[in-house]
């Protein structure tokens, strides 16, 4: 009987019909799939725990992990947090070591200075960005491993996990797909982290559209990726912006100059395979990270990373930056891209 079954099923016998549920969680739409004979609890279990992720990070309620430390900021006083927001901020930390500070999560005051998204979004002046850069800079939030606390050193300091929750949040998830022995699936939150199992109903690959990056469509591709047990990561500069004369400012920040990264890009995307720890964080974070490097320095620190790890960057004459086998696996490459190769010709 099992065997049996175990044979439809690949036709699509009916207990692996897939299982798909969304809701708003982290300000965005999650969509969680699963197949497999525990889908339906995978998919639960994974939404719930994305709320509870969320309590422990949103800046927005007084009493997350996130909150409490900003509240502290300052005072000198160390603050427990939860593992999972513990271990967010030390691998944000050793990355923001890693980068010189390209990536950095105190950029908040930043942030909030330039209000990028929001209602109050604005250019502001050479000394507000003097002032609020005094109170970013990594080394000034200080983690102790022993007891899983954190301070900020400074009073007015900040904290945004923005460009890493979400990827850190697919990780969580995931591993609830690995206890439920979920093979195929997709985890998407909101679009710009993704979470590949497996195939999908067809029983083909995942395929990912990457995003046009100057077409406002946001059904436009200008490549597709083909994913199978991996995370995948975009960030642009078409996410959230703002334009004044004739100047586009973005929401991704370069904190060693207080203001938008003009590096050169447009786009980054990173995935990360399966058996790499960390995958979804790590492709959330470095797509950030990278993108306010440039293209020359984000592909060459890229490529320091170990193989798993993928990047195709878009640049703004629409040349494509790419790593490890990234050229190889992207499909439906649009012909507006020309793609640099490593020795130098533009192809
Ligand atoms: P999205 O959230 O749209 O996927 P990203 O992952 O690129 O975008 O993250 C951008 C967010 O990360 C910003 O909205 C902000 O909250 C935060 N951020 C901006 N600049 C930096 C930076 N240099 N280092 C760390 N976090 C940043
Ligand atoms: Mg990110």
């Amino acid at each position: 009987m099992m065997l049996i079954c175990a044979a439809l099923s690949s036709l699509g016998c009916g207990a692996d019909k897939p299982i798909q549920k969304s809701d708003m969680v982290m300000d965005t739409v999650v969509t969680l799939s699963a197949s497999g004979a525990e889908a339906e609890a995978a998919v639960t279990e994974g939404m719930a725990r994305l709320h509870e992720l969320e309590k422990l990070v949103s800046p927005q309620l007084p009493d997350s992990d996130v909150s409490r430390l900003v509240q502290m900021a300052g005072s000198g006083q160390w603050v427990e947090l939860h593992p999972e927001v513990y271990h967010l901020l030390a691998v944000a930390q050793d990355y923001a070591a890693k980068t010189n500070g390209a990536f950095d999560v105190t950029a908040k005051p930043l942030v909030d200075l330039w209000g990028v998204g929001t209602d109050h979004s604005r250019v502001p002046s050479p000394a507000e960005i003097a002032k609020a850069q005094k109170l970013v800079g990594w080394q000034k939030l200080e983690l102790d491993e022993k007891t899983h606390s954190a301070r900020l050193t400074e009073a007015g300091m900040g904290v945004d996990v923005g460009g890493i929750a979400k990827g850190m949040a697919a990780d969580e998830v995931r591993k609830i797909y690995r206890r439920h022995g979920i093979k195929d699936g997709l985890l998407n939150l909101g679009g710009s982290s993704i979470y590949a199992l497996g195939v999908n109903g067809e029983g083909q690959p995942w395929r990912i559209g990457l995003r046009h990056p100057r077409k406002d469509d946001a059904q436009e591709k200008i490549a597709v990726m083909p994913l199978t047990d991996e995370a995948l990561s975009t960030s642009g500069d078409y996410e959230r912006f703002f334009e004044e004369d004739g100047q586009r400012y973005h929401h991704i920040i370069d904190p060693r100059l207080g203001r938008p990264a003009q590096s050169g890009l447009m786009s980054v995307t990173i995935t990360a395979a399966d058996k790499l720890e960390d995958a979804g964080l790590l492709t959330d974070l470095l797509t950030t990270a990278v993108f306010v490097l440039g293209p020359e320095q984000g592909a060459r620190f890229l490529r320091t990373m170990p193989s798993g790890i993928s990047g195709a960057l878009i640049d703004s004459r629409y040349q494509l930056w790419t790593t490890h086998d990234m050229a190889q696996r992207l499909e439906e490459v649009s012909q507006e891209l020309q793609f640099w190769q490593e020795s130098g010709e533009w192809q």
